[in-house]
């Protein structure tokens, strides 16, 4: 793929010069660096455009062409969702943060001070959530495989090292320390052949999850030396392989268009021929997403390999937190061959308060849109937490004797036994996290607390 910054201020081609997919047009892309040069902005006002250098200073920014010229609908900014999806916001900061940023910009700080500043404010902002450092970073022979995740049975997840980037970075996304510059903090994988030998020793592990930042940022030559050893029939647990990316909905010329989109394609249809299945674990967050005529080609083309395409999506303020964004979003997807998989509930990092959706609100958007579709887009499930002990779904919102409550159940535990058994909180409007959850029905801990704290002991000893 031809990766290229775009350099103020050549003239790009856009969709209007090339149908916008046709062989040959580039990768493109903007970062904070060279934001002040995105045709588009000239519309905002002064204002605007320095909060958002300023939020940029400290959260991720890039967004490409595609995304600019396709899918943002630049007569309603900033409410588009899409535009609220990849450019920083005032609101994305906390006051204080946003002011002492504000100050040092105005004042026009050296670089090294703002970097300092940008690297303080992030410290704070909880930059790897739900134990990811510390609980799940597994080990073979008693050295730990950073590139790797296992922290439920079946599953191993999967972060290539050269996979750390995407096609664009998303406002919301849980994973923005990796994209900053942080470099002790970001999880990368050395070894294709520590991955080998990890599943080989773990019979229970049947999927490997690969994911990155987006694993499609890379090259297929790359995807193949990573995942080749995988591919060996003696590894005969592994099932399935999946790839968590967003490129479907912001690069979709991935899979049509890219100088190795074909061999791409060849590849998933390598990896069937061994007897597995490819499971594109597709992250679309607005309908809009799926309506480019490229969009469709991209997800035809995949589908054609035999692979399956899954969506899923956490619920976000500004972006998509009503029903009706959902209903047609899966309506869409059923349409287009795509199963809904899962609608998350967005994580206790970053930009959260921005996007921070209760629990409450977010099941009442979740059961109101599944209602309104057939069962085949009912393979879809949540909203579900990701936190420490597993994926937590909002089942329900219940009464029990005069007690309000949230019905709760395990889609994966960190104990497989904690699956599917239904628990209760206590009704609350404003939480929107598991922690801040209190036990209902008269019980002072949840059923797997004693149990998980034992395993963060062990972890630590
Ligand atoms: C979500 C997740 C998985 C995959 O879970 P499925 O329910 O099988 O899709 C694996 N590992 C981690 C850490 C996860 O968060
Ligand atoms: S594409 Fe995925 S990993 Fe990349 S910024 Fe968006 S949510 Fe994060």
């Amino acid at each position: 793929m031809d990766m290229k910054v775009i350099t103020p201020p050549g003239r790009v081609k856009t969709h209007h010069d090339n149908h916008g997919w046709e062989a040959g047009a580039g990768f493109e892309y903007y970062t904070e660096k060279n934001m002040d040069t995105i045709p588009q902005l000239e519309k905002l006002s002064k204002d605007m455009r320095f909060e958002m250098t300023v939020v940029a200073s400290v959260l991720p920014f890039k967004v490409n062409k595609y995304v600019i010229d396709e899918l943002i609908d630049w007569d309603n900014i900033p409410e588009d969702p899409i535009y609220q999806l990849t450019f920083p916001q005032r609101g994305m900061l906390e006051d204080e943060h946003f002011e002492s940023m504000a100050n040092l910009m105005k004042k026009d700080a050296s670089r090294s001070e703002i970097k300092e500043e940008a690297n303080r404010i992030r410290l704070q902002l909880n930059p790897h959530p739900a134990g990811q450092t510390t609980m799940n970073v597994p080990t073979v022979d008693g050295e730990p495989i950073p590139g790797l995740q296992h922290k439920y049975n079946e599953t191993v997840l999967y972060f290539p090292a050269a996979g750390q980037t995407c096609h664009s970075y998303c406002t919301f996304c849980f994973r923005w320390a990796q994209f900053v510059g942080m470099h002790d903090l970001r999880f990368a994988a050395k070894e294709a052949a520590q991955l080998k030998e990890y599943v080989r020793r773990h019979q229970e592990v049947t999927n490997v999850l690969v994911t990155g930042g987006d694993p499609m940022v890379m090259k297929t030559s790359v995807i193949e030396r990573y995942l080749d050893p995988l591919l060996d029939p003696a590894l005969d647990n592994l099932h399935t392989i999946r790839f968590g990316t967003k490129s479907v909905a912001y690069w979709p010329q991935r899979f049509v268009t890219d100088e190795d989109a074909d061999d791409l394609l060849r590849y998933f249809e390598k990896i069937s021929n061994t007897g597995r299945s490819v499971a594109v674990m597709a992250h679309y967050n607005h309908y809009r997403e799926l309506e480019t005529p490229i969009a469709r080609e991209a997800i035809r083309r995949i589908r054609d390999t035999g692979a399956v395409i899954r969506s899923q999506s956490p619920i976000l303020a500004h972006i998509n937190d009503e029903a009706g964004v959902w209903e047609l979003m899966w309506r869409e997807q059923v349409r287009l061959g795509i199963m809904p998989y899962y609608m998350f509930v967005e994580r206790d990092t970053g930009a959260k308060k921005y996007f921070e959706v209760p629990l409450a609100k977010a099941y009442k958007a979740f059961r109101e849109a599944y209602r309104h579709v057939t069962g085949l887009g009912r393979t879809v499930r949540g909203p579900s937490m990701s936190a420490t002990p597993g994926k937590v779904e909002i089942t329900g919102i219940t009464n029990v004797n005069g007690e309000d409550l949230f019905v709760l159940q395990f889609l994966q535990g960190r104990n497989s036994d904690w699956v599917r058994k239904p628990f209760f909180a206590k009704y609350d409007p404003e939480a929107s996290w598991l922690t801040d959850l209190k036990p209902g029905l008269g019980a002072d801990k949840f059923f797997y607390e004693d149990e998980l704290a034992a395993m963060a002991a062990e972890k630590a000893a």
